[in-house]
């Protein structure tokens, strides 16, 4: 099911046939398909540069129900309600003292099909927009190191690439030209570092370790692909449980890096149990669960960069910004900010116009999107605060909840909810690492 197998033959080997594209993108995860379908279907001659062979594993199955006008734009609508990809209407939060609440039901809220999504295995749904970006024109060449980013002054003008030939294994190394550089290469956010434009959140620098488990105790009816997240006794660290097909479910970890690994020499197999020990209802779904995989850590420290284009260049997706996967908001802000990228090249090229102010025009709306979930994420691990509490006292602030659980947030007129809950800090990872 999830296959990471690189001997898989790769759909994307084909030879760099051009010197000079319109835009060249670097990374094939969401934002970077996302991007260059839609620039190619405008028209422009695109090339995706993917490190990775595809199909690759990748992180981060749950997606948020606002993910459907981008599948709708892409045409991928109907191939996902014909997947066999969990359906899912709700997330549900379990407490540090083990009380379940009530699941938030999106169609609830909006009765309309666009308030039911999908839990996905991300190599098949990658795929499944790579092929969607060269469908609509674009190349892709996987398997490909990019070298370095050429810039003239502070312009981008292309990339310098080492390709190897699969089968005589011969390297070449070449350099390509394009108008617009766009890295989507996730949290490498190789133009960021490059440029030194990553600033991480000190309050935000959380570990996670996963594994994939089948014969888990799932729920049933409309319940059965919901994302659960149950927080640990202690309030310590959290969990995820995200309902896979074929009976597999996404079980990950979530704490403070220093708490999650504390460096003692403790095995990921020790730092699974101690957290799941605090938590009784992830016991019990897993109780005669079997784990399929070896367990995965990545660190998941929150940042963004401090701009999000530059003449000749922008950055999408985790490229640009990570937020704590609690709210599983990663895929959406990757569909978003490659649409609107791509709105804005395309636009540029039309108006012959592509410095920093048209390419990253759209910078505003989307930064406050994502400071409406790292607010939440805030909230979340804030030890004092309390979501139910808090809506037992505002009742009318919950519709504006749901608005950020199913990804609705690129509009200003959430910002009183967060007026109310006031200053929320989350612990720093000092005080949380004893
Ligand atoms: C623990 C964890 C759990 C998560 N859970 C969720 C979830 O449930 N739901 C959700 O929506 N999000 C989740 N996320 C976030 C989500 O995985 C990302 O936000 C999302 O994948 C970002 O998409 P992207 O296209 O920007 O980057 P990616 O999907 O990371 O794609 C970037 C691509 O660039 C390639 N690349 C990297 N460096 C280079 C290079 N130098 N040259 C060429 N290519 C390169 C990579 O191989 C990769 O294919 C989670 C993240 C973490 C860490």
């Amino acid at each position: 099911m999830i296959t990471t197998d690189p001997s898989k033959n790769c759909p994307f080997q084909q030879t760099v046939v051009n010197d000079c594209y319109d835009v060249i993108i670097l990374g094939a995860g969401p934002a970077g398909t996302t991007c260059a379908a839609l620039l190619a279907e405008a028209g422009r001659s695109v090339l995706v540069l993917e490190r990775a062979l595809m199909p690759r594993f990748h992180v981060g199955e749950s997606l948020l129900p606002r993910t459907y006008s981008t599948l709708q734009r892409l045409g991928l609508l109907e191939k996902m309600q014909e997947s066999a990809f969990p359906k899912k209407y709700s997330v549900q939060f379990v407490t540090e003292t083990g009380k379940i609440t009530k699941p938030f039901y999106f169609d609830e809220y909006i009765p309309h099909e666009s308030s039911q999504t999908w839990q996905v295995e991300r190599a098949e749904f990658d795929l499944m927009l790579a092929h969607k970006s060269v469908e609509n024109g674009a190349t892709i060449r996987s398997s490909v190191h990019v070298m370095d980013a050429l810039f003239e002054q502070d312009r981008a003008v292309g990339v310098k690439i080492k390709l190897k030939d699969t089968t005589s294994g011969n390297e070449e190394v070449r350099e390509i030209a394009c108008q617009v550089l766009v890295d989507a290469t996730g949290q490498s956010a190789f133009l960021a570092n490059r440029l030194g434009l990553k600033q991480a959140d000190p309050l935000l620098q959380k570990g996670t370790i996963w594994s994939y488990f089948k014969g888990a105790i799932r729920d049933e009816g409309r319940d059965e692909g919901a994302t659960i997240i149950m927080q640990t006794e202690g309030k310590k660290s959290w969990f995820w449980y995200i309902p896979l097909s074929d009976d597999v479910v996404s079980v990950g970890c979530t704490g403070s890096m220093k708490y999650m690994f504390p460096g003692n020499g403790s095995t990921s197999d020790q730092i699974f149990q101690r957290e799941l020990a605090k938590c009784p209802e992830m016991q019990r779904r897993l109780e005669n669960a079997q784990q399929i995989t070896e367990y995965k850590t990545t660190k998941d420290f929150t940042y963004r960069a401090t701009q999000t284009a530059g003449p000749g260049w922008v950055l999408i997706g985790d490229a640009f910004g990570f937020i704590d996967p609690v709210y599983s908001s990663g895929v959406l802000l990757a569909f978003a900010s490659g649409e609107f990228a791509a709105d804005a090249i395309v636009e540029g090229f039309k108006n012959d116009d592509l410095s920093a102010k048209q390419l990253g025009h759209w910078n505003e709306l989307y930064a406050l999107g994502l400071s409406y979930f790292k607010r939440l994420v805030y909230g979340f691990y804030a030890p004092d605060f309390s979501f139910a509490s808090f809506f037992r006292q505002y009742p009318e602030c919950r519709n504006q909840m749901i608005d950020i659980l199913m990804g609705d947030v690129f509009k200003p007129d959430l910002e009183s909810l967060f007026k109310k809950m006031g200053p929320v800090v989350p612990p720093s990872d000092i005080d949380v690492a004893s």
